[in-house]
């Protein structure tokens, strides 16, 4: 982009931008950032700012706009929102006038790389996603910049595709880098529309001496340090820096440590994010009680991973135990979770030396709560004690180091105790003692000139200088030196007050110097105690879990799952812990029971809007609270570790995607029949909905006939159907257990009341008309659909309904009806 046209400074902001031209170049130019260019036609149009030009060299003009740096966070906020990349290149050095200034690239700002607190949410983790292929595996790596939590997982053989990526939604990156074939990307693309997927800045080489990683095979291996290392590449290449690594140290995981639970069924089940009208619906936003922003995170990555493992799910449960049964200790530990800051990403500033002097001030804060902190914990939660560890030398460093009031910015001085260096106790001193100086000289000023009024003031564009007003004039000295005339005065100076000014500002220069240094120390000291601090933020996370599940279990009534070795289920007085919390009251509690054998398979029928598609949720709801060690909504609980779930919920619930519906739901079905093992849990929900009634009753038929005939193999279903036919399967089918939810007739207003009651046996009454009715469908339609649902409610044998048409003439004589058929 180098052109022979261009101004020198043009250059080298052309000359930069090519290093980074997927990015809008932002470059420090005095007070703001500009670009310039296409560059600064793109953002004047995101940011809804004026786009000006600016002289190129050569006569020609090139298009520039800015945003003034103190502002740049809230710009770079919507530029991130846009997931745009924005790099910015900063000024290395000091200015001097008619002489270049050398900038460089300092920072780019991508989706999957922010620590910045504004850019982030605090509640949830912010990951950068990396794969690659190695041999026959496939491995996926990520990491939260802003905490250095890194893991990784791989997948061989069969399957693996999938698998990963399953993985990757349930990680939700915002931001993938890959190296893979085009059809794999175009895959990820499929599955994360919005998220930007990258070519690593790196090839990714491959190592000499491979290491096998634990319980992984050596592609499986390979391919995990490949994409670790293409995070770290890339993490490098948005500007960050640190002498001993980037990222904590990764955890290597095998999926089937946690529950699987496939894309659809996380999003169906509103685990994190709601699909739904109100977005605070979602299991985590109601259970989520945690007082740091460290518990947030861990609790929404527990619900996204359930265990499967009974002694690592009975550890978690036990320490919410003891928190329900011990009210103060909770409550004494919530109190001082309370006032904890971010640890984690305070902790990450530091690694990066990207810690401003507030962070320290929080961290000072944070680490004044740990030693009561320990005192609070109750005898069987006394081994977190040792994981917080014992900070006291940091912390007394802290306190010695940094005043109590600190700046936002090491430049604007003032972030260093003067007792802490003599130093910068001098410079404090000799500032202190020339403002001194110049009040005694404005005293003596005004003794010997006579002027009550005579003020020394201080103003940005030239200094200190004396105030007379218009009425002394008379008065001032010839001595003084006119500088500046007021609209009622004039200002002047003195060559004794320009010496104190002197005096200040050198003081002053030489104190920020100082105060860098040893504020660059005191970052040192803490950056070598970054594990030690990593480790307390995890020990913070963990008990602020433990009370947020204790308080909520204690508030709502919840009870302590009990696990056992078959593959059952069974809740008695169940309940949704999210609609619960909306409907109060009125919430209808439900029993569930799940056998081995007869009663494995629940049919479930019941009118619209009776509470089916509730129930079903519920229990996979109920499910993975148990498995994350929660406490649960009901009176009793009683499972078998369930180790994956999948749902398929109603066509039409997913009419966003763009695919047809029917396909979508007959893939999902596809996916679920072959990967669903003995120990799965299965919620299907009006399969076959998406399609004509014949077809979509044989394909809902076959499917029940199909999990039904994996017998000793089945998965625990509950299978939601408007099919009253089903029903009759129960008759041939010892697994296979009617249940329905009731509503009776209000025979006045002709409206069903539904008592939302699951219970066993079967009912064919749909109560659909009643429901459109309900529904505001004007009144002629609903009379003519009563009259259809009559002719119709012979119930003819399914092969008969076609010529049924024929019987359907409109009340007009026309030979046939526009209304679509439809069993009611
Ligand atoms: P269906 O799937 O049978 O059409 P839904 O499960 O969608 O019914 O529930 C319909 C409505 O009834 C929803 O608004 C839901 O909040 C409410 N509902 C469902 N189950 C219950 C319950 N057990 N207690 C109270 N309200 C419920
Ligand atoms: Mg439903």
């Amino acid at each position: 982009m180098s052109d022979a046209r261009y101004s020198p400074m043009l250059e080298q902001y052309f000359s930069m931008k090519a290093r980074y031209p997927d990015a809008i170049l932002l470059s420090r130019v005095g007070d703001f950032y500009e670009a310039y260019g296409e560059d600064a036609t793109t953002i004047a149009a995101a940011l809804q700012i004026a786009l000006t030009s600016k002289e190129a060299g050569g006569g020609g003009r090139v298009a520039m706009a800015g945003v003034p740096h103190h502002a740049l966070d809230k710009y770079l906020a919507e530029l991130v929102a846009q997931q745009r990349i924005v790099a910015l290149a900063d000024q290395l050095e000091i200015p001097v006038p008619n002489k270049l200034v050398r900038r460089d690239v300092t920072r780019v700002v991508t989706p999957g790389t922010l620590i910045e607190e504004h850019l982030l949410d605090r509640g949830s983790n912010n990951y950068l996603a990396a794969l690659t292929l190695a041999g026959d595996a496939i491995g996926i790596a990520y990491a939260d910049i802003s905490t250095g939590r890194a893991a990784a997982t791989a997948y061989s053989g069969d399957g693996g595709l999938e698998e990963t990526l399953s993985e990757l939604v349930r990680l939700g990156p915002a931001e993938i880098v890959a190296d893979l074939p085009p059809a794999i990307r175009d895959a990820i693309s499929a599955q994360l529309p919005a998220v930007r997927v990258t070519a690593p800045p790196l090839a990714i080489v491959e190592r000499h001496e491979p290491t096998v990683i634990d319980g992984f095979s050596l592609d499986e291996s390979l391919a995990m340090r490949r994409c670790l290392d293409a995070l770290g590449a890339f993490v490098r290449r948005v500007g960050f820096t640190a002498p001993a690594g980037l990222l904590r140290d990764p955890e290597f995981y095998r999926a089937r440590t946690f529950v699987a639970l496939d894309a659809n069924t996380r999003k169906h089940l509103d685990l994190t994010k709601s699909q739904g009208a109100n977005p605070k619906a979602t299991l985590l936003a109601t259970i989520d009680r945690c007082k740091t922003a460290m518990g947030s995170r861990l609790l929404s990555r527990w619900i996204l991973a359930p265990l499967v493992d009974r002694a690592e799910i009975a550890a978690r449960a036990d320490r919410v135990e003891t928190l329900v049964g011990d009210y103060p200790s909770r409550a004494a530990l919530q109190e001082l979770l309370g006032g904890a800051f971010d640890l984690e990403r305070i902790a990450q500033k530091v690694r990066f030396r990207r810690a401003a002097p507030r962070d320290l001030g929080s961290l000072r804060r944070t680490l004044a709560l740990l030693d009561p902190l320990r005192a609070a914990l109750p005898p069987a939660l006394a081994a977190y004690a040792a994981r917080i560890g014992d900070h006291a030398e940091l912390r007394a460093e802290l306190e010695a180091t940094l005043n109590d009031d600190l700046p936002a910015t090491l430049a604007d001085g003032g972030v260093i105790r003067p007792d802490a260096s003599p130093d910068v106790r001098e410079c404090v001193e000799l500032r202190g003692n020339a403002r001194e100086r110049i009040a005694a000289l404005e005293e003596r000023e005004r003794q010997r000139t006579g002027i009550k009024g005579l003020k020394v003031k201080y103003a940005s564009a030239f200094g200190y200088a004396i105030e007379v007003s218009k009425s002394n004039l008379a008065l001032v000295p010839s001595d003084y030196v006119r500088k500046q005339t007021l609209a009622n005065g004039e200002r002047y100076v003195i060559p004794e007050l320009k010496e104190l000014e002197i005096a200040i500002s050198s003081a002053q220069s030489r104190q920020l110097r100082l105060e860098e240094a040893l504020y660059a120390n005191l970052v040192e000291a803490v950056a070598e105690r970054v594990d030690a601090l990593l480790a307390a933020a995890d020990a913070l996370a963990e008990l602020d879990v433990a009370c947020a599940l204790a308080q909520v279990a204690g508030e709502r009534g919840y009870v302590r799952p009990r696990f056992v070795a078959a593959s059952t289920i069974d809740v008695s007085d169940g309940r949704h812990p999210v609609i619960e919390v909306l409907a109060g009251d009125a919430f209808v509690p439900n029993d569930l029971h799940l056998a081995e054998g007869a009663g494995r398979f629940v049919l479930l029928t019941g009118p619209n809007m009776g509470g089916k598609s509730t129930y079903l949720r519920q229990t996979a709801l109920l499910v993975i609270l148990a498995q994350i060690g929660a406490f649960v909504p009901a009176r009793a609980m009683e499972l078998g570790v369930v180790e994956r779930i999948f749902t398929r919920i109603g066509a039409g619930d997913d009419l966003a995607s763009g695919q047809s519906t029917f396909f979508v739901e007959m893939a999902e079905a596809s996916n679920i029949l072959r990967r669903c093992t003995r120990r799965s849990l299965l919620l299907i929900d009006e399969v076959g909905r998406g399609t004509g009634t014949i077809d979509g009753l044989a394909i809902a038929q076959s499917i029940c006939e199909y999990l039904l005939g994996l017998e000793a193999q089945a998965p625990m279903t509950l299978f939601a159907t408007h099919f009253h036919e089903l029903t009759a399967l129960a008759e041939h089918r010892p697994l296979v257990a009617n249940f329905h939810v009731t509503a009776v007739e209000n025979t006045r207003a002709g409206a069903p009341v539904f008592s939302h009651r699951v219970l066993p046996g079967s009912t064919s009454r749909s109560f659909g008309i009643e429901v459109a009715k309900m529904a505001g469908l004007p009144a002629g339609v609903i009379a003519r659909a009563r009259e259809i649902a009559s002719v119709l409610g012979e119930r003819p044998a399914l092969d008969e309904q076609v010529p049924l048409r024929a019987r359907l003439a409109a009340p007009d004589g026309r030979e046939e009806t526009q209304l679509p058929l439809g069993f009611p």
